[in-house]
């Protein structure tokens, strides 16, 4: 076991143990958020041939040699094709126009469409206004896509236009990476369920619903299995549950106290803890293991705390559930942002420090939410970000710049070179 680690290194250890999860088949229109298993190639050229790209008249460029407005070429109306109708077999005469519709295909023969804007309708002829372009108007066939383009890479992550490009290519369903399953477990004897009332010297177990919430927006599957009372037993009944899951977080008892018992019942299960203690504040009691001999699940002793909790699933198994999905991007955006206040403290743990940002001046400031305490749930409420004040740093002069990962990626939209808000 490895012991007391700085925070970089426990991060590497347990994502180098973390593999993607298996392919599954699911619906494209369920696909969005997920990371295709699988390389898409076309088997289709789109368009399939020239379309119209106006309302108007597909003609031959050299017809309409010299038009204007003053000086219209007049040419004789030859047939109409509506989108979705078919295009002539036989080639457009020199001296004629065919009525055209967007997104119908360009007769054989035209060499450019003139929109009707620029024509003037007169029975069976047409007025023409101006000379087009070559290929004016024309949406060549296989602009977008050709028969056997790679349309889409694996490791690619399905937003709405992936989605219509996997419509486009006809493909109804697709192979994603599995969402894991997480297990979580919340333990301690003065925990009871928000829905239950709280005596003296209870207090309610806000951790299952924060890292259920952190499950869902990881895009992982959460599945609560309850509180456990500060008692092997129980703990070794509920913790055995979640070893059937992708990943077991369970938060508090995972100390050094005399009612601590979650690393004990964890080895007697047969687990293996590979890291015990990061050093980062909050969240330094965070432990690490596997099932001997087995890959899955990922097992993680988060501290009881709720900021310690939040911020150990932010910094650990949030990646790793990442990971599990195929994403190759794990970690959240970091800015430079200026630190408002003087901030101090002692070397040898990082600081995650809860942090309001805004963007003034051409750059971000950062300012403490308040309270650091690891119970002080509001102040991560407030928090756009968590502001990293390095290990063996012991201050950060007011006006110096340090890094910040982006919980809230809404705070980018207050920045004025990104629009802002519309009125
Ligand atoms: P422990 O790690 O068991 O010493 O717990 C540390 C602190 O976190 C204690 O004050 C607990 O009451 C609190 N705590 C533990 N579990 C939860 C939970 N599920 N929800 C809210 N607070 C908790
Ligand atoms: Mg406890």
């Amino acid at each position: 076991m490895r012991e007391s680690l700085p925070l970089a290194e426990a991060r590497r250890h347990v994502l180098g143990r973390t593999p993607a999860l298996a392919a599954e088949t699911v619906a494209a229109r369920e696909a969005l958020g997920r990371v295709l298993a699988e390389s898409i190639d076309s088997d289709r050229t789109l368009p399939p041939v020239d379309v119209s790209a106006m309302d108007g008249y597909a003609v031959r460029r050299e017809d309409c040699a010299g038009a204007s407005i003053d000086r219209p070429v007049i040419l004789e109306l030859a047939g109409e094709i509506a989108a979705g109708g078919q295009p002539p077999a036989t080639s457009l005469s020199p001296g004629a126009a065919t009525r055209i519709f967007t997104g119908a295909p360009v007769p054989p023969g035209a060499d450019a469409v003139v929109r009707q804007e620029d024509t003037r309708a007169d029975g069976g002829r047409v007025e023409i206004h101006v000379a087009p372009e070559m290929r004016e108007h024309v949406r060549d066939a296989g602009e977008d896509i050709r028969a056997g383009d790679r349309v889409l890479e694996a490791g690619c992550v399905v937003g709405p236009p992936e989605l219509g490009l996997l419509a486009s290519l006809g493909r109804s369903v697709v192979a994603v990476h599995r969402r894991p399953r997480v297990a979580i477990l919340s333990g301690g004897d003065e925990l009871v369920e928000p829905d239950r009332p709280a005596d003296r010297g209870q207090i309610v177990s806000s951790n299952s619903y924060a890292l259920a919430g952190q499950c869902l927006e990881a895009g992982a599957e959460p599945i609560y299995l309850g509180i456990a009372r500060d008692d092997p037993g129980d703990l070794r009944t509920r913790l055995r549950a979640g070893l059937h899951a992708d990943c077991l977080v369970s938060s508090a008892g995972v100390s050094v106290g005399d009612h601590d018992h979650v690393r004990s019942v964890l080895a007697d299960l047969g687990c293996e803890l590979e890291i015990f203690g990061v050093r980062i504040k909050p969240g330094f009691p965070m432990a690490f293991g596997r099932l001997r001999g087995r890959e899955l699940p990922l097992i993680f002793g988060l501290p009881g705390n709720p900021v310690s909790a939040m911020v150990t699933f932010e910094q650990f198994v949030r990646p790793a559930l990442r990971r599990m999905q195929g994403h190759r991007v794990l970690t959240r955006p970091v800015v430079r942002a200026r630190v408002g206040e003087k901030l101090q403290k002692t070397a040898g743990r990082a600081h995650l420090v809860r942090v309001r940002l805004e963007y003034r001046n051409g750059e971000y400031q950062a300012t403490p939410t308040g309270n650091q305490s690891s119970g002080v749930l509001r102040s991560m409420s407030a928090a756009d970000g968590l502001l990293l004040f390095p290990e063996e740093a012991t201050e950060i002069k007011a006006g110096a710049f340090a890094d910040v990962e982006v919980l809230d990626l809404d705070v980018l939209a207050r920045a004025p070179s990104a629009g802002g808000s519309p009125e």
